[in-house]
């Protein structure tokens, strides 16, 4: 009986074929989206709690509780590749298969964490419609049920319009405009311990107007993740 669901499986895939979406290859049955040669293959970084990188950034500006960093984005290679697929291919497989990754990770070398709630960095209604779906959110799922903590859309909301604040200086951006993002039941986390998730870390600028926000709760403590950082030299560890 078992032999012939195996056949069976074997036939459907044939039809219905999974690949690995970083290196072709077909992925077995326990496998989401990326292989495991290739998910051991991704450069981490050594410390993903408290990373040198990710104090730097965040220093004088955001006081976390904790810093989570998993992932050295180089200018070229695998990461940058998977998070195209995740963002540009459609592939929000490739997310869930990096949000288990990193919370086996998290749980093999600091056991389970003890945030209360996890949110992501919300897009605007317009970018999800028309990506399908908030890649973060992809990221945070299977992150949320291996822990069995709950993973909330509706903490944060981007207001309508707002635009991406990357491309302009910070000093700029203080002066001209209101924060993008507000705290839609504040006191619904009085005294909570929220993870927020982001992709991707560079300026730290979205992630600084997602806290400056979320510090206004009364008593709560934030914590920051975020799946990768660009690495531009070696000594990013
Ligand atoms: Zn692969």
């Amino acid at each position: 009986m078992q032999k012939m669901s195996q056949y069976l499986f074997a036939l459907f895939r044939l039809f219905y074929p999974r690949n690995c979406a970083q290196c072709g290859w077909d992925l077995y049955q326990h496998e989401e989206g990326i292989c495991m040669r290739c998910l051991h293959a991704l450069p981490h970084t050594l410390m993903m709690l408290n990373h040198l990188q990710m104090k730097k950034i965040f220093f004088g500006r955001c006081s976390w509780e904790e810093q989570w960093v998993f992932l050295k984005m180089e200018k070229s290679g695998p990461v940058r590749d998977a998070l195209h697929s995740l963002k540009y291919r459609h592939q929000p497989q490739v997310g869930a298969a990096l949000g288990k990754w990193w919370a086996q990770k998290i749980e093999w070398q600091y056991g389970r964490p003890n945030w209360d709630v996890m949110i992501t960095v919300p897009l605007t209604p317009e970018k999800k419609r028309k990506r399908g779906y908030n890649q973060c959110d992809c990221i945070a799922r299977p992150m949320s049920e291996h822990w069995n903590i709950p993973l909330v859309q509706d903490v944060l909301m981007k207001r309508k319009g707002s635009k991406s604040q990357t491309l302009k200086s910070r000093i700029l951006r203080n002066a001209t405009e209101q924060n993008p993002f507000e705290v839609v039941d504040p006191k619904r986390w009085e005294g909570k311990h929220i993870l927020l998730l982001d992709d991707v870390v560079t300026t730290g600028a979205t992630l600084e107007q997602c806290y400056k926000a979320l510090v206004q709760i009364k008593n709560v403590q934030l914590s920051v993740a975020a799946l990768a950082i660009p690495v531009h030299n070696r000594l990013v560890i």
